[in-house]
């Protein structure tokens, strides 16, 4: 046993600290995990799981207006904000009550307060100085608005859940994950929702047909979206409703303006000037595929150090540091083929290459696309339609990029990443029977490049 207080302490009780905790504890590790706001972290309290509660609840009104044409009268249907609100943060009480529970039944003692690093060694909470073998910087990231004026009315992901009145007029800005989810979210729970996007199609990095056809769709949903637009300044009306004057002479009224413009890594306050951790260009802390960072004894994973921000990137890269640092293996993580979904409406879920990308890493590509109506929508007098696409490798016909806009994309393309990590080829995916009827058999019944 070492002579310090602690064997690691993490800073940050969110997605990667908490399994980088708890599996450290669990192999012998004397582990301490400081908290500041709430143990789960950005996925637990104002990420993931509150979001993907909305997007349910925001679902059910194509839902009950689709029921008639399957025959069922639906009383005229009312939503009340307050109601999904406060049984939300309810679920997410019972959810932090988890997180504390896991730490301590794997031994890790958990601290509420903040943690701030006062050497290489150090780390201070709460008046007290813990010394500390090795330290993780687990403390994920911050919502980030640009500067304008009138930006003090304007919200952030963080203050959305929590909304006193739900809005009768909402404009989201962004083209990120965020921002398309949440023009989804008011949508659908019945705001007159607008969505401004800064360039000329939103979705940036995602496949171009995945971006058109969400456009399209989104648009046929009743989202107004404006693309090349930006917002100039912001005014409060008497009435308190907000007036975005836009750069193209518009004017839009709405009575909530969310900022969905991107995250930054959160350092500040952190003590980092005491300690030799190198920071990247962008203010995410430089660390190496071991997460350690330019300071040997510490340690950095999650959104904090710049790869791609999503919580089972944080939990995979908890897990292989804890491992390495106290059950002797030598891992790395993994970064190609992680699937992803967006929840706007229809969801987006894909893995792998987009298009141009594919196209640019190898000679030939072949491209197979379907756009179709889902089984359900021949009743339900819904015009939404889904979309599938495959990039195969011509020369060795493995499947390179896997992409679908439609009802329950991340849940169809889980799947089909786990075969694509195994290097499935275009042939074995025709060889598959398909499960029918599903929408998912599409993917194992595209038989033409276009
Ligand atoms: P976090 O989960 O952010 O945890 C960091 C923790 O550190 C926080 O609890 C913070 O309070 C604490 N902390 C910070 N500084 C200190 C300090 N000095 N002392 C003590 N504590 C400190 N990802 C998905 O995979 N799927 C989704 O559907 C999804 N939806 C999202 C929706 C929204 C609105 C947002 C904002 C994010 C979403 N994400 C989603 C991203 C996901 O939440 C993050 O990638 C993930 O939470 C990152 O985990 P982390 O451990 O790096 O940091
Ligand atoms: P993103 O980085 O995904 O998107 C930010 C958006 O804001 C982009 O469209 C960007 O434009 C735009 N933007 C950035 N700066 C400005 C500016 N100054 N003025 C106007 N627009 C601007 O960030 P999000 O905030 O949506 O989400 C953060 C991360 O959280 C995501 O990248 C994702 O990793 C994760 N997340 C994952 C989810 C999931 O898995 N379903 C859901 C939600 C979040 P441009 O493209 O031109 O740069």
């Amino acid at each position: 046993m070492s002579h310090y207080d602690v064997d690691l302490f993490v800073i940050g009780a969110g997605s990667g600290g908490v399994r980088a905790s708890r599996i450290a504890a669990s192999l012998g590790a004397r582990v301490v995990v400081a908290e500041e706001r709430y143990p789960g972290g950005t996925c637990v309290n104002v990420g993931c799981v509150p979001k993907k509660l909305f997007v349910y609840a925001s679902h059910y009104a194509e839902d009950m207006h689709e029921a008639a044409g399957f025959g069922w009268t639906v009383e005229p249907a009312q939503f009340n904000w307050e109601t999904l609100r406060d049984n939300k943060t309810t679920e997410i009480d019972r959810l932090q009550g988890i997180y504390r529970n896991l730490l301590s039944n794997a031994g890790a003692t958990l601290i509420d307060g903040k943690a701030t690093i006062t050497g290489p060694h150090s780390v201070e909470v709460n008046g007290k100085t813990y010394s500390c073998e090795r330290i993780l910087i687990a403390t994920g990231g911050w919502p980030f608005i640009p500067e304008f004026p009138g930006r003090e009315h304007v919200i952030s992901s963080n203050e959305v859940f929590y909304l006193d009145q739900f809005p009768k007029r909402a404009l989201v800005v962004g083209g990120g994950y965020i921002a398309v989810e949440f023009a989804g979210i008011f949508n659908g729970l019945g705001a007159q929702t607008h969505q401004l996007y800064r360039g000329p199609l939103f979705l940036r990095g995602f496949d171009p047909d995945v971006q058109n056809f969400v456009a399209q769709e989104l648009k046929k949903k009743g989202i107004n979206l404006h693309f090349n637009t930006d917002i100039e300044r912001v005014e409060k009306n008497p009435d308190g409703s907000l007036s975005a004057f836009l750069n193209n002479g518009e004017v839009i009224v709405a009575d909530t303006i969310l900022y969905a413009t991107g995250r930054k890594p959160l350092v500040d306050g952190l003590g980092l000037d005491t300690v030799n951790v190198a920071l990247n260009g962008n203010g995410t802390i430089q660390a190496n595929d071991h997460f350690q960072t330019t300071e040997p004894s510490i340690y950095a994973l999650g959104d904090v150090i710049g790869t791609p921000a999503l919580t089972p990137v944080a939990l995979a890269q908890g897990m292989t540091l804890a491992k390495n640092l106290y059950s002797g293996t030598d891992d790395t993580v993994d970064y190609s083929n992680i699937p992803t979904a967006v929840f706007c409406q229809p969801s987006i879920g894909t893995v792998g290459l987009t298009q141009q990308q594919a196209e640019q890493k190898y000679a030939e590509v072949d491209v197979f696309l379907s756009t179709f109506t889902h089984m359900k929508h021949t009743l339900s007098g819904s015009d939404e339609k889904t979309l599938m696409k495959i990039l195969v490798d011509k020369q060795s016909d493995k499947v390179v990029g896997l992409h679908m806009v439609g009802a329950e994309a991340g849940e169809i393309v889980q799947g089909l990443a786990a075969a694509m990590k195994m290097g499935i080829t275009k042939k074995v995916l025709d060889s598959t029977i398909g499960i029918h009827p599903t929408a998912a058999e599409e993917f194992v019944t595209m038989r033409e490049p276009v």
